[in-house]
């Protein structure tokens, strides 16, 4: 019998409007985001391939060759998630066998290890329990011990709330001979991070924490001593997707005349990439940074009034962007964070990975980051305290 008819009707929720809650988005993001880089993404849609997009993501790679501080030819955005960029990342520099050193003091690292792993590196770790950092003399010693290609390092650990130093470090990682790879998702625009003067040699960050558009584009950048290493492998990367020769061409960074069809890019993705790195040039990075560290001391003295503690006990290794509360005792968190979305139509989030049941986490991050918005933040807070019966426990 040759198939003829329908026998799966329309769904019923798919006859109803899309509906879609305001919500104060005062978590680790994605944050909300102002109305104009809302407004850019509805614009309307152009080939992935007409000069005219060529033009914006030529705009994209300046705004990010800005925000990173490098002057790096292969800079560009991933089509994916800040997850895309830390598998590209690790894919390209890395062939199977090749020893890896990732340290881990939060989920970031265990989540790159992992990447690592699966593509058949040889990882090894630097462990700390979340909100611990790492001395430069602990990275030397695992650098002298395990030899790595790379070396990753969580600038902005937003399960633990924790702004890792970075001086130092790429030295260290150049007199060993190794890559280093640093992740910004959480602190690009929000902490000082200079990726040329700190001798980075891959960063990447996600769009939707302090860069602050919506999720779903990650910008990357690779210096000469990494493209020299993924550009003189043996072995061709494990994604076809995210191998860097494709994706190199695709942003116009290979010196080629044309750019082929690789895969199409998120058009709407990159027309609001490019108006937060926009908004990001017009304010200044120094003015970004300023920003988010004097609101973040505001919500930070704020919290401590309430009667509760910051869970990073070091003023300056806080990340200003995404603040950790310690779970008060006695307390439910789940509760607090329910009572929070029922009440005040506002998202705070628990811990993640290791830090899961040891941190309430707030991200006042680019549209959010105002004192107001600390202040709804503490009020919603201290409403939750009170209302939320404390835990028998
Ligand atoms: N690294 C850090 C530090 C992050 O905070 C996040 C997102 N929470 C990621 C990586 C992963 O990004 P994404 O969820 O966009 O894949």
């Amino acid at each position: 019998r040759a198939a003829s008819s329908v026998t799966i009707p329309p769904p019923a929720c798919m006859l109803q409007p899309l509906e879609v809650p305001t919500r104060y988005l005062f978590g680790p993001g994605p944050s909300n985001v102002s109305p104009r880089v809302l407004a850019a993404g509805g614009r309307p849609i152009i080939g992935h391939l007409h000069p005219e997009m060529y033009q914006i993501m030529n705009d994209i790679k300046k705004g990010i060759q800005y925000a990173f501080q490098t002057s790096n030819n292969m800079t560009l955005s991933m089509s994916g998630s800040g997850h895309t960029a830390m598998e590209c990342a690790v894919f390209n520099t890395v062939e199977p066998g090749e020893s890896v050193l990732v340290s881990i003091n939060g989920v970031w690292g265990e989540r790159v290890a992992e990447i690592a792993e699966r593509m058949g590196g040889k990882v090894h770790t630097l462990v700390k329990s979340p909100g611990g950092h790492f001395t430069n003399e602990e990275i030397e010693k695992a650098l002298a011990k395990h030899k790595p290609v790379l070396f990753f390092l969580t600038h902005g650990e937003s399960s633990a709330g924790l702004v890792h130093p970075i001086d130092g470090i790429g030295d260290l990682c150049r007199k060993h001979n190794c890559l280093f790879l640093v992740d910004s998702v959480a602190s690009l625009g929000a902490a000082p991070l200079l990726m040329d003067q700190q001798n980075i040699d891959i960063l990447y960050t996600g769009s939707q924490k302090a860069l602050n558009a919506p999720p779903g584009t990650a910008p990357i950048s690779f210096n000469d001593r990494a493209c020299h290493k993924m550009f003189n492998r043996k072995t061709k990367p494990v994604s076809y997707l995210l191998d860097m020769t494709h994706l190199s061409n695709y942003w116009g960074n290979d010196g080629k005349p044309a750019r082929d069809y690789h895969h199409t890019g998120p058009v709407s993705g990159f027309f609001t990439l490019r108006e937060s790195l926009a908004i990001l040039a017009e304010k200044g990075l120094e003015n970004s940074w300023r920003q988010h560290k004097e609101v973040a001391e505001y919500l930070w003295k704020g919290i401590e009034d309430l009667g509760l503690k910051l869970f990073i006990k070091d003023k300056d290794l806080r990340l200003p962007s995404v603040t950790t509360i310690a779970i008060p005792e006695g307390y439910n968190w789940r509760e607090l964070l329910t009572y929070m979305m029922k009440h005040h139509q506002m998202e705070m989030t628990g811990g993640l990975g290791p830090s899961i049941g040891m941190v309430i986490r707030v991200g006042l991050m680019g549209y959010n980051c105002s004192k107001p918005n600390a202040d709804k933040a503490l009020a919603a807070l201290a409403d939750a305290l009170k209302h939320c019966p404390k835990s028998k426990a």
